[in-house]
C-alpha cells in the first residue's frame, strides 16, 4: 500500500492503464526480426504526422501571432528533418532491435549528457526544443501503438506521471474510473480535472510508474490517500464495497439536483460549477448549478493545435452561454503560465519561477492584441446572454496591484470602443478580479471601488501566502487552505467586500471540501464556485448547517494554531454535522 495526496474523493477499484512518459520508463522491449519493417514504418509515420502538425502550428502562428514566434516551429521541424538525428533512431531500431520509442529515450539521453557539459545558455534551450520535438513524436507514434483492445474494453485506474489537458483529449475512448498521478498535488491539472469529472483521485505518489503494470488491479482510495496494487482476496472485496457504497452515495445526492441550495436555517446559497469549455454546462446544468461562476479559458487554448482567433473563441463562449440559460456566466481571461504553457506565446524558455513569474495576466498585457481578441470575443458572446436570460461576467487572474485593476478596464473599454466603431453586436459586462495574490488581499480596500466583484481563487491565494508551490508534493504539507493564517486571510477578505457590498465568490478547489466549506461559509461567503460533480454533495451538506452552528465551530478554529489542530477539528465537526457525507471527507 502507497499513501499519497488525496486530490478528488470516493474509492475505485480497477485495471491499470499506465500512461509511460518517455522520459520516466523506456520500452524495454526487444523486437523480432519480422517486427523491425513495421516499427521502422510507425517511426516514419509518426514523424511525418509531427512534421505535418509543426506546419500548420507555423503557418497559423505566423499569420496570428508573428513570424517571429513561429520560427520556433520551424527550428524545431528542422530537428525533426535533420539525418543524424533519424539515422540514430533508425540505426538502433534496425541494429539493436529496440523498439522506436526506446530509440527515441536513448537519442535523448544522449543529448543529456552532451548537453549537460555546456554552461551557454542558448545551447541549453536548443536541448529543451530536442525534448519537445522528441515528446511530439511519441506522442504520435504511442498513439499508433497504444491500442490494447483488452484494456480499452473495461473501466480503467489512469496511472500517469501528471495529466495534462492534451493527454486528457487522446484519452476519449476510455472508461476511466481512477486517477493516480506520480506528480501533482491538489490543485494541479489531474486533480482538477478529476474532481470535475467525480473520479476519485490520488497524487503525488513517487516512482508509482514503476511499481504498476498495464492489467494490475489497484485500488484508489481517496479518504485517506491511499493506494493498493494488487490486493489480496479479501482487501479487493472490502475495496468493491466501498466503492459500491460510494457510487450510491454520489446518485442518491445527484438526486437532490433540483432542490435550491439552502442551509437548515434557510439562508440561501449560491452553488456555481467551474467549467473549461462550453462541453462542461451540460454537466453543470445537470448537476443543479445557479451558473458558471469560473470558465477558465485557457483550456480553449491548451487543447487548441495553435493560436484561436476570434471568431472560434467567440464561438466557445457564445456556445457555453447558451448552453446555460438562465444563470451566470463567469468567464476569466486567460491564465498561462506557471505550470500550463503554450509554445506560441513565447513561452518556450523555463523560468526559474514560473508561479511568480510572466503568468496569467501579466503576459496577456504583454500581448495587448492577443488580449484584445479574447476580450472582443467575450464581449460579442455576452450580447448572445440576453436571449437566454444569462448575465455574463468577466474577470481577470492574478491581480496583484490597483493599476493592473485600472489597466484592465481601460483594455475592456477600447475593446468595446473598436466593436462600437464596427457596428458590431456587443455587450457590456461586469468586470471583477480574482483575488489570489497575498498583495491583493492586503489592498482589497483599494481594489474594491474599481471592480463589480471579486472572485477569491483559493488555490494560488494558498500558495502565495504560504510560499508553498501548488504542484509540489514535497511541500504539500504546507500548502493547506486549512492553514490558521491562510483563515485569517479569508475572513478578512470575505467580510471587507460584504462590507463594501460587492458580490464575492470563492473558486478554487476548497469551495467543494466539506470542512472549508464550513468554515468559509461562517466567514459569511455565500456563494461558492466548484467542479459540477461536487454540487449535490455540498447541497446536501449545507442543508446540516445553520449560520450560529457554523459561527461558534469557526470562532473555535479561528484559536487554533496548527493546520493539523484544524484539520482534526474539523473532522471531528463534519462528522457530528453530516454523518452521511463521511466517504467525501478527505485527509
Ligand atoms: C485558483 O487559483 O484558485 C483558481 C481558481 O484558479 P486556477 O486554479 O485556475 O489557478
Ligand atoms: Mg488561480
Amino acid at each position: 500500500m502507497r499513501k499519497g495526496i488525496p486530490v478528488s474523493p470516493g474509492v475505485a477499484v480497477g485495471v491499470a492503464y499506465c500512461i509511460h512518459e518517455i522520459f520516466i520508463n523506456p520500452d524495454t522491449k526487444r523486437l523480432e526480426d519480422h517486427e523491425v519493417t513495421a516499427e521502422l514504418a510507425n517511426y516514419e509515420t509518426a514523424r511525418d504526422e509531427a512534421a505535418a502538425e509543426l506546419r500548420a502550428l507555423q503557418h497559423k502562428v505566423a499569420a496570428q501571432v508573428g513570424e517571429n514566434e513561429a520560427q520556433i516551429f520551424s527550428a524545431h521541424e528542422l530537428i525533426l528533418r535533420d539525418s543524424n538525428f533519424t539515422n540514430k533512431v533508425r540505426g538502433w531500431v534496425v541494429d539493436e532491435r529496440l523498439t522506436a520509442q526506446a530509440a527515441l529515450h536513448r537519442l535523448l539521453e544522449q543529448y543529456t549528457v552532451l548537453f549537460a557539459k555546456t554552461n551557454d545558455e542558448y545551447l541549453r534551450e536548443r536541448m529543451n526544443d530536442l525534448r519537445d520535438v522528441v515528446i511530439r513524436i511519441n506522442a504520435h507514434l504511442t498513439q499508433a501503438t497504444n491500442t490494447d483492445p483488452e484494456l480499452l474494453n473495461q473501466p480503467v485506474i489512469l496511472i500517469a506521471d501528471e495529466l495534462l489537458p492534451s493527454q486528457v483529449v487522446a484519452l476519449k475512448g476510455l472508461v476511466v474510473k481512477g486517477i493516480v498521478t506520480q506528480a501533482g498535488s491538489q490543485t494541479s491539472h489531474a486533480a482538477i480535472i478529476a474532481r470535475s469529472k467525480g473520479i476519485p483521485a490520488v497524487s503525488g505518489l513517487r516512482n508509482i510508474l514503476r511499481q504498476v503494470k498495464n492489467g494490475d488491479t489497484v485500488v484508489v482510495d481517496a479518504r485517506g490517500g491511499h493506494v493498493l496494487v494488487n490486493p489480496d482476496p479479501e482487501q479487493r472485496s472490502a475495496y468493491l464495497k466501498l466503492e459500491r457504497e460510494f457510487f450510491l452515495l454520489k446518485n442518491t445526492l445527484a438526486e437532490n439536483k433540483d432542490q435550491p441550495a439552502v442551509t437548515a436555517d434557510g439562508i440561501k446559497l449560491e452553488l456555481l460549477a467551474n467549467i473549461n469549455g462550453a462541453i462542461d454546462c451540460s454537466a453543470a446544468v445537470a448537476m443543479g448549478s445557479a451558473g458558471v461562476g469560473l470558465f477558465r479559458t485557457e483550456y480553449i487554448y491548451l487543447t487548441h493545435p495553435d493560436v484561436p482567433d476570434e471568431e472560434e473563441q467567440y464561438i466557445a463562449y457564445r456556445d457555453a452561454i447558451l448552453a446555460t440559460p438562465g444563470s451566470t456566466m463567469t468567464i476569466r481571461t486567460l491564465d498561462i503560465g506557471g505550470d500550463k504553457t503554450v509554445p506560441y506565446l513565447g513561452h518556450t524558455h523555463q523560468e526559474a519561477n514560473p508561479f511568480m513569474g510572466w503568468r496569467s495576466i501579466r503576459l496577456s498585457f504583454e500581448h495587448p492584441e492577443f488580449f484584445n481578441t479574447q476580450l472582443r470575443a467575450v464581449l460579442r458572446a455576452a450580447a448572445e446572454g440576453a436571449s437566454v436570460n444569462t448575465q455574463v461576467k468577466l474577470m481577470f487572474p492574478m491581480i496583484t496591484t490597483v493599476e493592473e485593476v485600472r489597466k484592465t478596464r481601460a483594455m475592456v473599454r477600447k475593446a468595446a470602443q473598436q466593436l462600437r466603431a464596427e457596428n458590431k453586436r456587443f455587450a457590456e459586462v461586469p468586470l471583477g478580479m480574482m483575488l489570489e495574490v497575498p498583495a491583493a488581499a492586503i489592498s482589497i480596500n483599494d481594489m474594491l471601488p474599481l471592480v463589480d466583484f471579486v472572485s477569491i481563487g483559493s488555490n494560488d491565494l494558498v500558495q502565495y501566502l504560504m510560499a508553498a508551490d501548488r504542484d509540489n508534493p514535497k511541500v504539500s504539507h504546507l500548502c493547506q487552505p486549512l492553514a490558521p493564517p491562510v483563515l485569517r486571510v479569508l475572513a478578512t477578505v470575505i467580510k471587507a467586500c460584504n462590507k463594501a457590498g460587492k458580490p464575492v465568490t470563492l473558486c478554487g478547489e476548497m469551495a467543494a471540501q466539506p470542512r472549508a466549506f464550513v468554515l468559509l461559509f461562517a466567514m459569511g461567503l455565500r456563494s461558492f464556485s466548484m467542479s459540477a460533480s461536487f454540487i449535490p454533495s455540498m447541497k446536501e451538506l449545507a442543508a446540516h448547517l445553520t449560520e450560529e452552528s457554523c459561527r461558534t465551530i469557526l470562532r473555535r478554529a479561528l484559536t487554533l494554531r496548527t493546520t493539523s489542530a484544524v484539520k482534526r477539528y474539523m473532522a471531528e465537526q463534519l462528522a457530528i454535522l453530516a454523518p452521511n457525507l463521511r466517504m467525501l471527507d478527505m485527509d
